[in-house]
């Protein structure tokens, strides 16, 4: 059983919640952890969580986290996954998420 590190570059520490971006809508949402890696989400720490911070224009939708919570089922989350996977098929949104790939590159669009 492996623990899923903080995607952070040069972060120890455990995932705690799931960050996921929905390009389409500029929203970013950081909820529990997702049970599954999915296109365009990040695990992060607590901390990290706690920090983000989103382009301008976006929107940072923040789900309750259980820490507690060990193996985590989250229908909402899927969902989510699933229009995040709507998004990527439009071509300018797939070739844009390409290009900015982690964390620390994500910028507004104009
Ligand atoms: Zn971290």
């Amino acid at each position: 059983m492996s623990v899923r590190r903080c995607t952070r570059a040069g972060c120890p520490r455990a995932a705690t919640a799931t960050l996921t971006y929905v390009y389409a809508d500029q929203m970013a949402v950081i909820g529990p952890l997702a049970s599954s890696a999915e296109p365009h989400s990040y695990d992060l720490c607590g901390e990290h969580a706690t920090r983000l911070s989103v382009p301008q224009g976006w929107n940072v939708i923040r789900r309750e986290i259980d820490p507690a919570a060990a193996a985590p089922s989250h229908d909402d989350l899927l969902a989510l996954a699933d229009a995040v996977r709507e998004a990527g098929r439009d071509p300018r949104t797939a070739a844009d998420a390409e290009t900015t790939g982690g964390l620390r590159v994500v910028r507004p669009r104009d």
